[in-house]
């Protein structure tokens, strides 16, 4: 089968699958959800992935549906059903369906769905010459670490950045960065990797995580520090980090070139060393 969903349990073809119109997803984007991708066909990253999934439920008073071993049994079971090269296995859990009123229904059953569909990596080209991108304001709620399905800031501001020919908008609260509006974002200022700590302003990236002990095993210097916006400007090296986008330099923004507007040494040698540890 190629691209799959599984809704409620049950599996089928992804152009089958259907929630209520009621579901409280659709009503009021009362859900959460999970993003996880394969490399060469085997699921990355699963626990961390599915111990986000249950930290941003519990935020929301959301039931996780299946339990952490179960959602572990459903990925396995759409990976062999869809059986693709590379897979972006998309994971979320909304309140359910209930007629329309804020309040929590009661009882609560929660509608989980996943969905299996191809992977289509990075042009090779766009990695090693590096992306451009934008400055917006941050005008996103007060819990981003929670992954909540209510992304409508952030698809405004990645369209913002299509429009402008550029991959990604990055967001600034008060000057200062917060991330991406899909990825997080790092700066490299006199040796050190700068990012925004952790905390209700970022999601706590998968890869975020991994790149930083990464870089640490390297002798990188990492501080979880608050960047302005001139910082950035003026840094060195600025890149990105995120399941799809994995370490993506970034070298231009707002059209002015960071560094010499290449790929920089810091990016370059995480990059390889994100390869040696998902390859
Ligand atoms: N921040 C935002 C807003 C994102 O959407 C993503 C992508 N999920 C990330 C950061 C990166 O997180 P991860 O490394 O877990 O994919």
């Amino acid at each position: 089968m190629p691209d799959i969903a599984c809704v409620n349990g049950r599996f089928g073809p992804l152009a089958d699958a259907v929630v209520s119109v009621e579901d409280r997803g659709f009503q009021f984007g009362d859900g959460v959800y999970e993003v996880i991708r394969t490399y060469r066909g085997r699921p990355f990253a699963v626990d961390e992935h599915l111990a986000r999934l249950e930290r941003s439920a519990q935020a929301l008073q959301l039931s996780l549906g299946p339990s952490k071993a179960q959602w572990g049994t459903l990925i396995e079971e759409g990976l062999r059903l869809s059986d693709l090269p590379e897979t972006k296995i998309y994971l979320q859990i909304t309140r359910g369906q209930a007629p329309r009123d804020h309040p929590f229904p009661v009882p609560l059953l929660p509608t989980t769905v996943l969905t299996f569909r191809e992977l289509h990596p990075l042009d090779v080209l766009v990695r090693q010459t590096g992306v451009q991108a934008i400055l917006l304001e941050d005008i996103r709620w007060g819990r981003c670490d929670i992954k909540s399905v209510n992304l409508l800031p952030n698809v405004l501001a990645r369209q913002r950045a299509k429009e402008a020919g550029v991959f990604e908008a990055i967001l600034l609260r008060d000057g200062v960065v917060t991330e991406g509006s899909v990825s997080n974002v790092m700066v490299v200022r006199n040796g050190t990797i700068q990012t925004a700590p952790e905390g209700p302003r970022i999601l706590s990236g998968v890869t975020r995580a991994k790149v930083l002990e990464l870089a640490k095993k390297e002798g990188i210097p990492v501080a979880e520090t608050m960047v302005r916006r001139e910082d950035l400007l003026g840094a060195s090296e600025v890149f990105l980090t995120g399941t799809t986008v994995e370490v993506l330099p970034v070298v231009r923004v707002d059209g002015q070139a960071i560094g010499s507007a290449v790929p920089g040494p810091i990016a370059q040698l995480l990059s390889r060393r994100w390869e040696a540890l998902v390859g």
